[in-house]
């Protein structure tokens, strides 16, 4: 009995410091790059119980998962409602906080559905990606 309560609590803090990891960076990091900063605070911690624990977080609606057809999961740890632009050089995902736009763009829509959401990924080139790379002829 002791045993078991010892287990499931060790899962339940794998998990939070999970959240909290997440929760810390802005970057949307791929479960390859959560299991890096994971393992600062929990060395022992596998790769696939990290990928496990993302999928119950994203399942509680913790977190949320971005997935799309290019590339790697990512996941973003930023539960409030925003956009996401990412980067066609480097992948990299960042935020967009305001699209006025697409204010009831899920509106009116002609479906038998019941809307509940949508999906949609602005594609763009990152600041870094924007800078002109350094030429050495010119240097
Ligand atoms: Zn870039
Ligand atoms: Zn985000």
């Amino acid at each position: 009995m002791r045993k078991l309560l010892g287990k499931d609590m060790r899962v339940t803090n794998q998990r939070k410091i999970i959240l909290e990891e997440l929760q810390g960076v802005k970057t949307h990091p791929t479960a390859d790059e959560i299991y890096s900063l994971v393992r600062k605070r929990l060395p022992r911690i596998s790769l696939g119980t990290v990928y496990r624990n993302l999928e119950i977080l994203s399942n509680l609606g913790l977190v949320r998962k971005l997935e799309n057809a290019a590339g790697q999961k990512r996941f973003d740890g930023d539960m409030s409602p925003h956009h996401h632009i990412r980067c066609c050089k480097c992948g990299k995902v960042g935020d967009i906080f305001n699209a006025p736009a697409l204010n009831g763009v899920d509106q009116g829509l002609d479906t038998d559905f019941q809307v509940t959401g949508f999906l949609l990924e602005f594609a763009g080139i990152c600041p870094q990606c924007q800078r002109p790379t350094r030429n050495t002829k010119y240097s």
